[in-house]
């Protein structure tokens, strides 16, 4: 167990990344940042600012996000890249000008070492808003994911560890993640591990896959 000195909360691995405090703005986001990357991370917000005035920033799936009637574009800070999320067909019809970016389904990475194309951010986030006005963009839509079915070990270490019921409390979507993120462990060993981290983090309630997690009260 490695606890943070700063939050002091308890985490498997040494140095786990996560927030100290629940964020719930972009400043708040960027101030969790190293000192070196937030001007960075403050300029790319800015290109997206000024490509999107109206649209609202929000944190979404703990990354710093503008909305404008469906989610623009989410970005996150990693440690030697910032990557920037505008969905899929985003990612797909600027193909051409992505050539020399590490890129996902839906995600383009911009490494700390590489100026940052600022004009192509710029263009990204018109794109998406011209998609988002038309209302035919997909990425609101994720395809339904497929239910993981639950292990009997899993349920038997709920039962041994009393904890169902602060299981059946959390979203669908967290049961789920949960029970893949254990079950894909290729060795025994590392399903171990995230087997017990997910019963610590449901014993305490605060946090979700290392990330902080408040539950919604009624
Ligand atoms: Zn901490």
């Amino acid at each position: 167990m490695w606890q943070c000195p700063n939050c002091h909360r308890r985490f498997l691995n040494e140095n786990q990344s996560h927030f100290c405090r629940p964020i719930d703005t972009i400043d708040e986001y960027i101030a969790e940042q190293p000192e070196e990357v937030r001007p960075l991370l403050q300029s790319v917000r800015q290109t997206i600012r000024a490509a999107a005035p109206d649209a609202t920033e929000r944190i979404s799936w703990q990354m710093p996000t503008f909305w404008q009637g469906e989610n623009l574009i989410h970005f996150a800070a990693f440690q030697r890249h910032i990557s920037l999320y505008p969905g899929s067909e985003a990612v797909a019809a600027f193909a051409h000008r992505l050539k020399g970016y590490k890129t996902s389904k839906g995600c383009i990475q911009f490494p700390f070492d590489k100026p940052i194309d600022h004009e192509l951010i710029a263009d990204i986030v018109r794109f998406r808003l011209e998609q988002a006005a038309k209302g035919e963009s997909i990425f609101q839509k994720p395809a339904p994911r497929e239910r993981c079915p639950m292990p009997d070990f899993v349920a038997d270490a709920l039962t041994k560890a009393n904890l169902w019921e602060r299981y059946n409390v959390r979203p669908p979507y967290q049961q789920n993640d949960y029970l893949r993120w254990i079950t894909q462990a290729k060795r025994e060993e590392t399903r171990q591990k995230r087997l017990a981290q997910m019963l610590a983090e449901l014993e305490a309630g605060d946090a979700y896959m290392g990330m902080p997690y408040r539950a919604k009260t009624e």
